[in-house]
């Protein structure tokens, strides 16, 4: 959502890369090579698939300092839009992992890829929770299971249908509609990759469906959150967070018909909404200016139901982009 102004730094070469390879880094050869392969397989099974910065000496491509993110965040040069951009368009892969064969591979989750997936993450607690969570709901099935470079654990599921929240507890996150997994044989910050489980590669067990004991354990209560929720205590006067909305949606890229078009008007619904805690008598008029850029534009009651439904669906915190010492007080 920040400036994409900055040009990605280009995938080096294999033959400049083995003049230097350290140990570890040998291993890292044929993983690189498979990224895009596996790009290839993922796209055939329907499942949505984007670059992500990889892992080069230690170091993520994109050369900067960006923390855990290291491997896991998209090369924007390639998905301006992150995973609103992920595809199954063999073409369009090629071409991205022709121009950054150190790719890691982030394969986008929920509807549009027919993926749930739970990530486990043993350093926040994950294992502890999963333990509580098998014992109260019963162990999961046999399904396509990836151990991750960082310990954690990703099991894929068949997408259910209908609405969840994006976390099971302490150290469990449900990726669904809106998210991306960091996909095998991507490289982790660790050196290690990501790679399926013995006997739990996705040609080897098919997705089984998420049991209904764990499945009810994520819905979300089909009550519609209230236009005016309560929690929505927000002392910065509406003057302002108007103002910054509509600067900070001036940034955004325009939807595109047929090119995630939805996915991109419902990421500015949620920041007008929720980032800048805007109701939707307010949000109206920017979202109905921001979809003008859009091709084609958006009728103004599509608008306003795609404002709805960031309302009610969005899991994101209210007022995360009015920034830090804003004056938004939480109702709890
Ligand atoms: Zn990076």
């Amino acid at each position: 959502m920040t400036s994409r102004g900055a040009a990605e730094a280009p995938a080096e070469t294999p033959a400049a890369d083995g003049s230097h390879a350290s140990a570890s880094e040998t291993v890292a050869h044929p993983a690189r090579a498979a990224t895009g392969t596996a790009a290839r397989d993922y796209s055939a099974r329907g499942w949505r698939v984007l670059p992500l910065h990889g892992i080069l000496r230690g170091r993520c491509t994109c050369r900067r300092p960006c923390g855990p993110s290291a491997g896991k965040h998209p090369i924007a040069d390639a998905v301006p839009r992150g995973v609103h951009d992920a595809t199954t368009d063999l073409d369009i892969l090629a071409r991205c992992w022709s121009r950054w064969p150190a790719a890691n591979i982030g394969i986008a989750t929920g509807q549009g890829s027919g993926l749930l997936v739970v990530d486990i993450d043993p350093r926040s607690g994950g294992d502890e929770t999963f333990a509580r969570l098998e014992r109260q709901l019963g162990a999961l099935p046999e399904t396509p299971r990836v151990s991750t470079g960082g310990d954690g654990v990703h099991y894929y599921f068949r997408w259910p249908a209908g609405e969840m929240r994006s976390t099971f507890g302490r150290g469990i996150d449900v990726k669904h509609t809106g998210g991306y997994v960091v996909a095998p044989p991507s490289r982790h910050a660790s050196g290690r990759v990501y790679a399926w489980c013995a006997e739990a590669a996705p040609d080897e067990v098919a997705l089984a469906e998420l049991p209904n004991p764990w499945l009810a354990a994520v819905r979300r209560p089909a009550v519609a959150v209230a236009t005016t929720a309560p929690d929505r205590v927000c002392h910065v006067p509406v003057a302002d967070r108007v103002r910054r909305a509509r600067a900070y949606v001036a940034q955004m890229p325009p939807a595109i018909a047929g090119n995630g078009g939805h996915a991109a008007l419902w990421a500015v619904a949620v920041v007008v909404v929720r980032g800048f805690s805007l109701d939707p008598q307010d949000a109206l008029p920017i979202l109905v200016d921001y979809s003008a850029r859009c091709l084609p534009p958006w009728s103004e009651r599509d608008v306003a139901h795609k404002i709805e439904d960031a309302m009610q669906r969005s899991t994101a915190p209210d007022g995360w982009l009015l920034g830090r010492g804003s004056e938004l007080s939480h109702g709890s």
